[in-house]
């Protein structure tokens, strides 16, 4: 083994909740636990941003709990004070779930989990390799991690092309599936106003027509002591405007949210977000593309297509793979059938 070259006993690619929540679990079942992401923080699309003296969250904008063990979670969260009920009647006229968001952001749940982890920040993953019954995880800087079992969760067309990179063998049925998993684009616009803006309480809007899904105003949601909206574009305009000038893309969809923004933008910022929200998911909690040595691919596309989906895929990845005993030769994709999808949307 070179000076580059170390090894543990699992690795989990992704510092979302999913793979957050997948190494807890590993952890707390003594397994040794390494986290990676690419990212300088953690979180994934659990995101905020601050820029002069204003907070955004960018990415996910609440959870609705509606499985049992989400909601233990949640309420443990809610204990810890890392989440807190945002709104619960749907001014809309939509379901009375309620939501819940992170506190004092969304990536506050993340921080939160990631504090026992001590997840290796700044670390893309390029290539696995199958190496015996071991994997080789090879980072960009050149750094190589054996490891006897992987666990990865970024959004399953970048999972593929590392898999694919390393020539890792996947089922043609598995692989027909997660080829299958789509995900819509969305461009987030983060506006600093110089006033109040004109999204009613509880701060959020969800106009009925046009390139606009969803404004928030994250100073009267409570976690920016300044004006600041984000803006949420539709995942059609997304598409379509995707290789556009980010710029001009900002500027017209902040001209289109004037009437509710009703104050002068001060300063804005933009992050097109390529996988937001998965729009064709899988059927299962998890996969298992190889069993020994364990290779398990999850995330939000497995588990339903949000914040509650992406931890309830974490916890079936960590299930699945203590289930999977070391001395099973067997080769081939197994799935988790024991954690089906819930499918109702929030
Ligand atoms: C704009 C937007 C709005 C949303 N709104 C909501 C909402 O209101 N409610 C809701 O419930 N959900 C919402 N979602 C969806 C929710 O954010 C996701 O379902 C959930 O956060 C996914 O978590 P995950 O762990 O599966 O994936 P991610 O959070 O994407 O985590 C994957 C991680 O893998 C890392 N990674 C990727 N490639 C590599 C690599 N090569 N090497 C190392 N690391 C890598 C990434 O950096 C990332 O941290 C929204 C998402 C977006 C983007």
């Amino acid at each position: 083994m070179n000076q580059n070259t170390r090894r543990t006993e699992i690795i989990v690619i992704g510092a979302g909740i999913s793979g957050l929540v997948a190494a807890t679990e590993l952890k707390e079942a003594g397994k040794q636990v390494l986290v990676l992401d690419k990212a300088r923080g953690v979180g994934g699309r659990l995101a905020n941003r601050r820029f002069d003296g204003a907070v955004f969250d960018h990415g996910a904008q609440f959870m609705t709990a509606r499985e049992e063990r989400f909601r233990f979670l949640i309420e443990d969260w809610q204990d810890k004070g890392i989440v807190e009920e945002w709104y619960r009647s749907d001014p809309d006229g939509g379901d009375n779930h309620p939501r819940f968001r992170g506190s004092p952001t969304m990536s506050a749940i993340a921080k939160e989990l990631a504090r026992n982890l001590d997840p290796l920040l700044q670390s893309p993953v390029i290539r696995i390799e199958q190496d015996g019954d071991e994997w080789s995880v090879n980072l960009q800087d050149g750094a190589l991690i054996q490891a006897k079992a992987v666990v990865m969760t970024p959004p399953v067309p970048q999972s593929l092309a590392i898999l694919d990179a390393g020539n890792v063998l996947i089922p043609g049925t598995t692989r027909t599936r997660l080829e299958k998993i789509q995900y819509e684009k969305c461009f987030a616009v983060m506006a600093l106003l110089d006033g109040p803006s004109l999204i009613p309480f509880p701060g959020y809007l969800k106009p009925e027509t046009g390139p606009i899904a969803w404004l928030a105003d994250n100073q009267t949601k409570g976690i920016s002591g300044l004006p600041a909206v984000t803006i949420h574009a539709t995942g059609k305009y997304s598409e379509t405007n995707w290789e556009g000038d980010r710029n001009e893309i900002a500027r017209q969809l902040i001209e289109i949210a004037q009437p509710w923004l009703g104050s002068s933008v001060v300063e804005y910022q933009i992050h097109g977000w390529r996988y937001s929200k998965p729009i064709a998911t899988d059927k299962d909690r998890c996969i298992a593309i190889n069993q020994h040595p364990a290779l398990i691919i999850a995330g939000d596309a497995f588990g339903g297509p949000r914040v509650e989906g992406a931890v309830l895929s974490g916890y079936a990845a960590a299930e699945t793979l203590l289930q999977l005993r070391p001395s099973e030769e067997t080769r081939g994709m197994i799935s988790n059938r024991f954690n089906k999808t819930n499918r109702s949307e929030s």
